[in-house]
């Protein structure tokens, strides 16, 4: 994957709340071009080996119980410099900290129930993207 690509996904607690659709209007307007994108649930496992680098935190059983309770949409986003500017777009993990304007502040719940996930590197993206998508699944 080249390096103007982020991966998304709109979490458990935002797709429960109706707020796909708003979600993805306001990735489209900031200039993301969406190269893949599914409705799917990740199982416990799947968000266990998803969100391993966090197995050590004192959150990691909440945050793999809540990301594997109800459907998400996992997406790949293109746009020059598009982690940066995605992990802008989104705001801060707690959305009390988050900008006016960014998603988590319109949508978030709280810090567990965030509403979006954001690549926070190129190669997370990579590996991220590759873990729910195969290459025919992007364009
Ligand atoms: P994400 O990786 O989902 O885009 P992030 O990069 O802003 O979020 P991370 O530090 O990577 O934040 O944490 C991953 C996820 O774990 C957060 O989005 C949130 O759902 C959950 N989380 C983080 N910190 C806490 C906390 N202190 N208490 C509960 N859940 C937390
Ligand atoms: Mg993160």
């Amino acid at each position: 994957m080249s390096t103007n690509r982020t991966f998304t996904m709109i979490k458990p607690d935002a797709v429960e709340n109706g707020h796909i659709g708003a979600i993805l209007e306001k990735i489209a307007a900031s200039g993301f071009k969406i190269v893949a994108m599914k409705y799917t649930q990740l199982s416990l496992r799947e968000a266990q080996e998803f969100y391993a680098i966090h197995k050590e935190r004192p959150f990691f059983g909440e945050l793999v119980e809540f990301m594997s309770r109800g459907p998400i949409v996992a997406a790949i986003l293109e746009k020059e410099n598009a982690v940066e500017d995605f992990r802008a777009l989104i705001g801060a993990t707690n959305p009390a900290d988050a900008a006016e304007g960014t998603i988590r502040k319109m949508f978030a719940t709280d810090i567990s129930e965030n509403a979006v996930h954001g690549s926070d590197s190129d190669e997370n993206a990579a590996i991220e993207g590759s873990f729910h998508f195969a290459g025919r699944e992007v364009y």
